[in-house]
C-alpha cells in the first residue's frame, strides 16, 4: 500500500504579505484568522490564499515562463485581493482607493472576471513581485487537502490591508512574525505548519539566505508533513490505519517535555508506519527524555494496533489504558489503569498536567486527557477533525455519550481539541455544540418517526436518515438503535418482544 491515502490535493496558493517599508530585524506580516464558523481549520491562524479559479490560468504574467507558476501567482494575487483588498499588480498604483474597491465590487458580484478586469483596467502581474518561498501539500488525514504555493510580496506602498466582508475571515492584523511565532509558542494561537515554518524564517529577520531558509525543509519542496505540532510539545503524528472512511489515518499524539514522553494511540498495524512512528519515538528520547508510557484512550483497533510493535521496539514500556479498555484487549498487556480524575503528570519543562477524564459513548473505556494549563482536550473518538463518531451498541451508548460531550462542554477553557481523526479542532465549543444539536436533532427525528408508527431500525433510517447513501444504512441503523436506546432510558419508547418500537404515551 501506497503512505499516502486519502483525498487528491487541490492546488492553491497563499501570500506572506509583508508590511511596507516594516523593519528587516523582525519583519510585520499580515496574519488573519479563520472565522469559526468555518468547517475546514476555522479558528486557525493563517496567510491570504485559496484555491485555484479556472480563469486564474488566463492571466498573464511577465517573467514567468512556467505555466503552472503563472497560475499559481494568479491565484495568489487573486485571493489577496478578494481577501485584503490589497491589488499587487504593475499599473495599480494609479488608481484610487475608490477605484480599487469598485475593482473588487465588479471582481466579486461576477461581473467581470480576474482576466477581464486586469486587462479592462490595463493592469499586469509580475512574478519579480512574488518571491515562490515553498510548496507544501496537506497530510493525507485531512478531508480536505491542498498542494499550496506560498509566496512573499511586500505591501504597496500606498495600499493598506483591509478584510473584505465575506465571512470566511474574522480578523487580521500586521503584526511582527517573532512576536506571532511567540504567540503560538504560549498556546495563544494554532497554526498549520506553513504557517509556523514563515513566521519562524521571518523572526530572525531579512538575512540574504532567507529564500534558501524558507526552502531548506523537505516539507517546504512538496514533501508531506508526519510530525505536525499544532500547538508546542503536542506532536500529531497521523498513521494509516485500516478505519473508517472518510478517515485513512489515525492520529498518534506524541506529548514532551524536556524530561518525559507520552505516546497516546499507536494505531497502525502496517509495518511500514511502525517504523515511521518509532523512528520519531526514537528521535524525541535520543534527545535526553524518558518514555512515560503508551496510553490508549479506547479499545478500537486503529488505536492499539501498533501498541505491541512499539513495546517490542522500546523494550520496557508501560501501557495505560482504563479497566474496561484493558479487559477487552487479551492480547495487549495493560500495566496500569486509569480512571476518572486521575492526573498524569510529565515532569520536566514545561510542566504538564493531564487530567484524565473516564468519557463512555463512542467505547465504555474511553478516556479523555485535559491539560487545563493550555486549555488543551484530547478527545480520542469522542469527536473528531474528520468524519463522524459511530455509537455502536452495546460498545456504544448514546445516553453516556451525550453525557461526556456535556463534560467536555463544560471545560473552562478549553482552546483546541485534538481528535483520533483528521486536524485539530480551534474553534472547540462551537464543535461540541453542533455535536449536541446534531445528535438531539437526530433524536427528535427518531422518535417523531416511531410516534408515526415506523417500528423497527431500519423503518426509521428509510424514513429519517435520508441525507445517508443506502450503502451507508447498516452503519446508520446502529446509530438508530443507540437512539432507541436511549429513548428508551429516558422512558419515551419501549421495546417489543421482538427487533419493533412503539412510543410510550
Ligand atoms: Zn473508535
Amino acid at each position: 500500500m501506497p503512505s499516502t491515502t486519502g483525498p487528491i490535493p487541490k492546488d492553491a496558493a497563499a501570500i506572506v504579505l509583508l508590511r511596507h517599508n516594516t523593519v528587516p530585524h523582525d519583519p510585520e506580516v499580515f496574519l488573519v484568522k479563520r472565522s469559526d464558523k468555518l468547517a475546514f481549520l476555522g479558528g486557525f491562524h493563517a496567510f491570504p490564499g485559496g484555491q485555484f479559479d479556472p480563469t486564474d490560468a488566463e492571466v498573464a504574467v511577465e517573467n514567468a515562463a512556467d505555466v503552472e507558476l503563472r497560475t499559481a501567482i494568479s491565484c495568489a494575487a487573486r485571493e489577496l485581493f478578494e481577501e485584503t483588498q490589497v491589488l499587487v499588480a504593475r499599473g495599480g498604483d494609479a488608481l484610487t482607493q475608490g477605484q480599487r474597491a469598485s475593482l473588487l465590487d465588479d471582481l466579486q458580484s461576477g461581473r467581470m472576471s480576474w482576466p477581464a478586469l486586469l486587462k479592462h483596467y490595463e493592469l499586469h502581474l509580475d512574478a519579480d513581485d512574488f518571491t515562490f518561498v515553498g510548496r507544501w501539500v496537506t497530510p493525507p488525514f485531512s478531508a480536505r487537502r491542498f498542494d499550496t504555493w506560498f509566496f512573499l510580496v511586500k505591501c504597496p506602498s500606498k495600499q493598506n490591508a483591509q478584510l473584505s466582508d465575506d465571512g470566511e475571515l474574522e480578523s487580521g492584523e500586521w503584526i511582527g512574525a517573532g512576536a506571532a511565532h511567540t504567540r503560538w509558542e504560549r498556546s495563544e494561537i494554532l497554526a498549520v505548519p506553513p504557517v509556523l515554518h514563515a513566521l519562524k524564517t521571518l523572526s530572525t529577520g531579512f538575512t540574504d539566505d532567507l529564500v534558501e531558509r524558507f526552502l531548506s525543509l523537505p516539507n517546504a519542496r512538496h514533501e508531506p508533513v508526519r510530525r505536525i505540532e499544532f500547538r508546542p510539545n503536542y506532536i500529531c503524528f497521523p498513521v494509516r490505519t485500516p478505519t473508517k472512511p472518510p478517515a485513512t489515518h489515525t492520529n498518534c499524539y506524541l506529548i514532551y517535555t524536556s524530561q518525559n514522553l507520552l505516546v497516546i494511540d499507536p494505531g497502525s498495524p502496517y509495518e511500514d508506519e511502525q517504523r515511521a512512528l518509532a523512528t520519531a519515538v526514537d528521535k524525541l528520547l535520543a534527545e535526553g527524555r524518558t518514555l512515560a508510557g503508551i496510553l490508549l484512550t479506547h479499545v478500537h483497533p486503529d488505536h492499539v494496533g501498533g501498541v505491541n510493535a512499539l513495546r517490542e521496539h522500546l523494550g520496557d514500556v508501560r501501557v495505560w489504558s482504563h479497566q474496561l479498555t484493558a479487559a477487552a484487549l487479551p492480547d495487549i498487556q495493560v500495566d496500569q489503569m486509569l480512571e476518572d480524575e486521575s492526573v498524569l503528570a510529565l515532569e520536566g519543562e514545561p510542566p504538564i498536567s493531564l487530567r484524565v477524564m473516564h468519557t463512555p459513548g463512542h467505547a465504555r473505556g474511553h478516556l479523555c486527557l485535559y491539560d487545563e494549563r493550555t486549555g488543551t482536550l484530547i478527545s480520542g473518538d469522542n469527536i473528531v477533525g474528520l468524519g463522524s463518531v459511530l455509537i455502536d451498541p452495546p460498545e456504544g451508548n448514546m445516553r453516556d455519550y451525550l453525557h461526556s460531550l456535556d463534560r467536555m462542554r463544560a471545560l473552562p477553557n478549553l482552546s483546541v481539541i485534538f481528535g483520533g481523526h483528521g486536524p485539530a479542532i480551534a474553534n472547540p465549543y462551537r464543535k461540541i455544540d453542533e455535536y449536541i444539536s446534531h445528535r438531539l436533532d437526530r433524536e427528535q427525528k427518531i422518535l417523531e418517526a416511531v410516534r408515526q408508527g415506523s417500528a423497527t431500525p431500519k423503518d426509521i433510517v428509510a424514513s429519517v436518515y435520508t441525507d445517508v447513501p443506502p450503502k451507508a444504512h447498516a452503519m446508520a441503523e446502529r446509530a438508530v438503535l443507540a437512539h432507541l436506546e436511549k429513548l428508551a432510558a429516558d422512558g419515551l419508547v419501549s421495546q417489543l418482544a421482538d427487533e419493533n418500537w412503539v412510543a410510550e404515551n
